[in-house]
């Protein structure tokens, strides 16, 4: 048997993980918060045996992301409601026999968008239909937004508003569709505009409005050409880096059983994280 002893172990765990800002993130706030704990990251490539490896060798929590939500779902001992319905698990809490799943991502898109205005009665279109987008969704419809799904795959994305019972929109007919629809806010939830990938024309830019709030979950860079069009045209730019933050906030307060995070931890957890991107 082995066993941590001194410090507590927790992970991100993905593939690839080497460019994640979460050991960053996470080990500013344990420090900050004077908690014995190291946190690292860690590329799994076998889930099924790396997840049990990792429960036995004494790890207390881990954060999951690409391409492992999904199968962290299948493989954890006890997983809440709100992950089943979201269909992914981003947080690992160590039990006795196994692994507790829940997800923060919905927790995290919807504090960062709060943080700018009410969702109630907003009209909010969701682009994409993977694990981010679904966690959208799940936080926009709980918050009493009106959510429209729009995807380049036809099919997953008919399925995902058949699932929360909400519009589908067909990428290829989004410009048509704006001839008589608009949106409040719109969120963001495909990897286009990740660093490398140029985004462009991926939205008609008369999607965007004055006074929209946009939420583009890239955060790297800061400034996609999706987030540069928003900001031409007037819309209230939400940063992905605080979709990351605040998801970031709620894994703690699962894993160390606490009801809130000081204000000062989160600002130096948010502090280092726009200094990695800038
Ligand atoms: P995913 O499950 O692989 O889904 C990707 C989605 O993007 C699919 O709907 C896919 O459409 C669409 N897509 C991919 N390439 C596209 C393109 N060139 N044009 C149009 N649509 C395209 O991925 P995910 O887990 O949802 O993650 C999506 C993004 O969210 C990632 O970049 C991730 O970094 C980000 N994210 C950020 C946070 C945060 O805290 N800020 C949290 C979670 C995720 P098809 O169905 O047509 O393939």
């Amino acid at each position: 048997m082995i066993k941590p002893v001194q410090k507590e172990l927790y992970a991100v765990v993905g593939n690839p993980v080497n460019h994640s800002l979460s050991p960053l993130m996470m080990q500013t706030a344990f420090e900050r918060m004077n908690h014995q704990a190291v946190y690292t990251a860690l590329q799994l490539d076998e889930p099924r045996e790396d997840f049990s490896l990792l429960h036995r060798v004494g790890f207390k929590g881990l954060s999951v992301t690409l391409p492992h939500k999904e199968q962290a779902l299948q493989l954890a001992e006890e997983v809440d409601e709100t992950a089943r319905i979201i269909g992914a698990v981003n947080t690992l809490k160590r039990g006795d026999a196994g692994w507790i799943g829940c997800n923060t991502d919905w927790k995290g898109s919807n504090a960062a968008l709060i943080s700018v205005s009410p969702l109630k009665g907003k009209r909010g279109l969701v682009l994409g239909a993977g694990g981010a987008a679904r966690a959208v969704v799940y936080g926009l419809q709980q918050e009493g937004a009106e959510v429209t799904i729009c995807n380049r795959g036809e099919e997953r994305g008919a399925s995902l508003a058949r699932t929360f019972q909400c519009a589908f929109i067909p990428l290829k007919d989004l410009g048509e569709s704006l001839e008589s629809l608009t949106f409040d806010l719109v969120v963001q939830c495909t990897p286009v505009g990740l660093a490398g990938d140029s985004g462009e024309a991926f939205v008609p830019p008369r999607l965007f409005h004055e006074g929209m709030m946009v939420l583009d979950t890239v955060y790297r860079p800061l400034r996609t050409p999706f987030v540069k069009e928003a900001m031409k045209k007037g819309c209230t730019v939400v940063s992905g880096l605080e979709m990351l933050l605040q998801q970031g906030v709620e894994q703690l307060k699962f894993w160390l059983e606490i009801p809130t995070v000081h204000e000062e931890v989160i600002g130096a957890m948010r502090e280092a994280l726009q200094k990695a991107v800038t």
